[in-house]
C-alpha cells in the first residue's frame, strides 16, 4: 500500500469522533435573546452602528469593520436592539457586544438571502463580496478572509488549499459538512480560485473519513475544468495534520520558512466551512450569520452537529444535546488539543466556535522536572525544542523564547499531549508568545515618541 502524505512529527491521540460523526447537522433553536460579539475574528473588533431600540434585520450590519484586518458583524435575526453590552469570549477575553430580542420573524435585510449568479464577478468583486459577508477563518483561526485574499503585489498564489482534515479530537462539524454539502464546498473553493487568480484546488481529508473523501473526490470530478484543477487528497491520520503549514507540506511538500506565510510559496489554506460560507455570500447573499457547532463529549447525552446562530448561549446548545453539569468537569470551546476550558455557558456561540466539549475527564495537571525523554521533540509539528521553552518557560524568562524561534509554533499542544512529565509546555509557550509581542509593540511605540 502506498504511504498516504503527511508532514513531519506529529502525535496519534484517540479521536472520539464516533460520538457525534453519525449525527447529521440539525438546526438549533433560535433564542429569544442573542448577545453579537463584536470581536469574533482577528485584527480590531468591529464598531456598533446600531442603538438601543433600533429595529434590525436578519443579515443586516450591526457592526462595521474597522481598517483592513478586521470583519463586519451581522444581525443573526430580525427584532429590536435591547443593549450595547460586553460578553466573555472564547480566547478568555471580553468584547463589546450586541444583545437582539428576536422577534421570530427571521425577515432578512433587503437584498439578503436572494439568489445570484456569481459567473461574472471579478476577482475584486469576489473579495469584497467575501468582505461584505464578514467572512473569517471558520476552523478556529478567526482571520478575515478577503485579507488572505488580497495578497500583496509581487505574490503569486499558485495552489489553493481547502483544509477538510479536522484532525482535533471529538470535532465532527467539518466532517458533517463534507458528507452533506459538498457541492457549496467545492463551488466556495472555485470561488477562491478565482478571487486569486490560480487554477490548482486540493481538498486535503484525513484517511479516517473515507466516506467524506470519497464524496469530496467525487464532487472535484465533476466540477473540475481546464480553468480549474480541483482534486481531493487523502491524508495520514496524525495531529495536528490540519495546521496551515504542516497541510501545505503534507499536500505539496513545501516548507513554509520560519516567519513567512504560506503566500510567500504560493500557497493559500481555506477552512471547508468558510468555503461554505463563501458559496452562501457569493451565491445567495447571505452574510454569515449561523455556522455548525458539534456539541460532544461524554457529558453530553446527545451528542450533535448543531447550526447555531451566532449570538446564542452555549448552555442552550448544550441543554439541547442533554449535557449533564453534574458529571461535567471540564467544558472545552474547541477542540481539546487547542481548545480552552471555560465556565460562562452565557457566553455566545461566535464565528470560530467549531465545537463545544463536556468533558468527565479532569487531567492532573500536577507536572515534574523534564526527564528529557524527547517525546515532545518527536511530536513537534513546527520542528521546535519544546523541552527548551519549557525550561525558559518555568523560569519565567518569557523574552528568551523568542530566540529559539517560539513565534513559529502553531500552539497545537502536541507536547503538552506527549509528556510524560506533564508539562504545560504549550500554556508556557503562548504567556511567552503575549510577553513578546508586548514587548514588540512597548518597542515600536517608543521608537514613534522618538
Ligand atoms: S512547540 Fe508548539 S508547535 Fe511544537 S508541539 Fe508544542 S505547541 Fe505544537
Ligand atoms: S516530553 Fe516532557 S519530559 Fe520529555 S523532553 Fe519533552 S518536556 Fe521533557
Amino acid at each position: 500500500m502506498a504511504f498516504l502524505k503527511t508532514f513531519k512529527g506529529g502525535v496519534h491521540p484517540p479521536d472520539h469522533k464516533q460520538l457525534s460523526k453519525d449525527a447529521a447537522i440539525t438546526e438549533a433553536m433560535v433564542p429569544e435573546l442573542l448577545t453579537v460579539p463584536m470581536a469574533q475574528h482577528i485584527g480590531k473588533p468591529a464598531q456598533p452602528v446600531v442603538k438601543v431600540t433600533d429595529e434590525v434585520k436578519r443579515g443586516q450590519v450591526i457592526g462595521e469593520s474597522q481598517g483592513f484586518v478586521s470583519a463586519n458583524v451581522h444581525s443573526p435575526v430580525s427584532g429590536k436592539v435591547k443593549r450595547i453590552t460586553e460578553c466573555n469570549t472564547p480566547l478568555g477575553t471580553k468584547t463589546q457586544a450586541i444583545l437582539i430580542e428576536n422577534d421570530g420573524q427571521d425577515t432578512w435585510a433587503e437584498g439578503c438571502n436572494v439568489e445570484s449568479n456569481p459567473e461574472n464577478l471579478t476577482p475584486k468583486e469576489i473579495r469584497s463580496r467575501i468582505a461584505d459577508a464578514g467572512i473569517v477563518g471558520m476552523g478556529g483561526a478567526t482571520f478575515p478572509t478577503h485579507v488572505k485574499l488580497s495578497p500583496p503585489e509581487g505574490k503569486t498564489i499558485d495552489t489553493v488549499l481547502l483544509n477538510g482534515v479536522e484532525c482535533e479530537p471529538y470535532l465532527t462539524s467539518d466532517y458533517r459538512l463534507m458528507l452533506e454539502s459538498p457541492d457549496t464546498i467545492v463551488k466556495g473553493l472555485q470561488l477562491v480560485m478565482r478571487a486569486v487568480n490560480c487554477n490548482n484546488g486540493y481538498i486535503g481529508v484525513e484517511a479516517n473519513k473515507p466516506d467524506a473523501f470519497k464524496i469530496m473526490e467525487k464532487t472535484c470530478k465533476e466540477l473540475s475544468s481546464s480553468d480549474a484543477r480541483l482534486a481531493a487528497v487523502m491524508l495520514e491520520v496524525k495531529y495536528p495534520q490540519g495546521g496551515e503549514k504542516q497541510l501545505i507540506e503534507a499536500v505539496l511538500n513545501r516548507e513554509v520558512p520560519s516567519g513567512r506565510l504560506p503566500m510567500d510559496i504560493g500557497a493559500l489554506v481555506q477552512n471547508v466551512g468558510s468555503s461554505h460560507a463563501i458559496y452562501q455570500a457569493c451565491y445567495l447573499n447571505r452574510p454569515l450569520t449561523e455556522r455548525i457547532v458539534a456539541v460532544t463529549g461524554e457529558a453530553v447525552a446527545e451528542p450533535a452537529n448543531l447550526l447555531a446562530r451566532i449570538g446564542t448561549p452555549i448552555g442552550d446548545l448544550l441543554r439541547h444535546c442533554r449535557f449533564d453539569e453534574e458529571k461535567a468537569v471540564k467544558l472545552i470551546c474547541g477542540g481539546p488539543m487547542m481548545g480552552l476550558a471555560h465556565f460562562d455557558l452565557e457566553m455566545p456561540v461566535n464565528k470560530g466556535m467549531s465545537g463545544l466539549l463536556a468533558l468527565t475527564d479532569a487531567s492532573d495537571w500536577d507536572f515534574r522536572h523534564c526527564i528529557r525523554c524527547g517525546r515532545c521533540v518527536d511530536g513537534c509539528a513546527a520542528h521546535l525544542l519544546p523541552s527548551e521553552l519549557s525550561i525558559i518557560g518555568e523560569s519565567g524568562r518569557f523574552l528568551d523564547a523568542e530566540e529559539a524561534n517560539v513565534m513559529d509554533c502553531i500552539e497545537c499542544g502536541a507536547c503538552t499531549y506527549v509528556c510524560p512529565a506533564r508539562r504545560p509546555i504549550v500554556q508556557w509557550i503562548k504567556l511567552a508568545k503575549q510577553e513578546i509581542m508586548k514587548e514588540r509593540l512597548r518597542k515600536a511605540e517608543q521608537a514613534k515618541a522618538v
